[in-house]
């Protein structure tokens, strides 16, 4: 009787294996349109070999927790020089895919405006153009990327990370970077464009004196950032050339380069031609 009781079995678990195969490949299937990236069939296949007796559902779940989110709250980093019109282009791609948009470099002025603790702290690196110290700000970033928002809508996270440690921080606390965009320019267009650049603080708008001149009855308010001077712009791209190098490698797969020498629409072209892929 043991013979055919093991025959029916063999049968049994012959004709169940395809669907557990099909299950599996469904749920690859679902994330690879939006993440084609081998980390995440790496973190999935980790997640994959113990499974248990998950529904497919589930499975999905616990695979979203492993690339650090919703399946719809894609990461997008834009790195570049100061000055390089990263400003701009995040109100264009905000506007086009809807991310909400995070800059340490606001969350740290406003930080200054408000003389938090963290402010008074910061204060002094941004007026010389220097980094503010990681432990000071990455814990802020992790936090803020677990909220809701940034799970729904996806995030573009500007101006972090900003040194080696950062990019290691958000390796380590498991954060899936879906593209790392770097905006190029060279370094003596770029103190041009920041000499001339003014802030106006009622509206946000950023003018150029040059470039982009600002309407006659607005001139009196503008503000000529502390770190926008000469000096401290090439205190910057220094400090951005010495950083760069250690980050990039930490998203060597996703990392895409723009020409960012255009005008602010055309540098937006190359930026859609690759965002659109997502
Ligand atoms: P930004 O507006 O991005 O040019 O940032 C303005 C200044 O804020 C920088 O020059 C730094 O002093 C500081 N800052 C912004 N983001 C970071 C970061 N991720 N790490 C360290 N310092 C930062």
């Amino acid at each position: 009787m043991a013979g055919p009781r093991r025959g029916r079995s063999l049968v049994a678990a012959l004709l169940l294996a395809p669907l557990l195969f099909f299950r599996l490949d469904d749920v690859f299937t679902s994330f690879s349109s939006r993440a084609p990236s081998t980390s995440l069939r790496r973190s999935s296949e980790s997640v994959l070999v113990a499974p248990g007796k998950q529904t497919g559902q589930r499975l999905q779940l616990t695979l979203c927790q492993a690339r650090g989110g919703d399946a719809k709250g894609s990461l997008v980093v834009i790195a570049g020089p100061p000055a390089a019109g990263k400003g701009t282009q995040c109100e264009k791609i905000k506007d086009k895919y809807g991310f909400v948009h995070i800059s340490t470099g606001d969350i740290l002025r406003e930080n200054v405006k408000q003389e938090t603790d963290l402010g008074l702290k910061a204060k002094g690196y941004m007026d010389s153009g220097a980094l503010v110290p990681s432990e000071l700000i990455v814990d802020l970033v992790k936090d803020r990327l677990t909220k809701d928002d940034v799970k729904e809508k996806g995030c573009l996270l500007d101006g972090f990370p900003r040194a080696p440690d950062q990019a290691e921080a958000m390796v380590d606390a498991g954060l899936k970077v879906e593209k790392f965009l770097v905006i190029k320019v060279p370094d003596d267009t770029l103190v041009e464009r920041g000499c001339g650049r003014r802030l106006d603080p009622e509206t946000g708008e950023i003018y150029h004196l040059k470039f982009r001149p600002p309407p006659e009855e607005v001139v009196d308010r503008l503000v000529h950032r502390s770190d926008d001077q000469e000096d401290k712009i090439r205190e910057r791209l220094k400090n951005y050339h010495s950083q760069i190098d250690g980050i990039t490698p930490f998203f060597k797969d996703v990392i895409y380069e723009v020409d960012g020498t255009g005008k602010p629409d055309q540098v937006f072209e190359i930026i859609e031609e690759d965002l659109d892929k997502l």
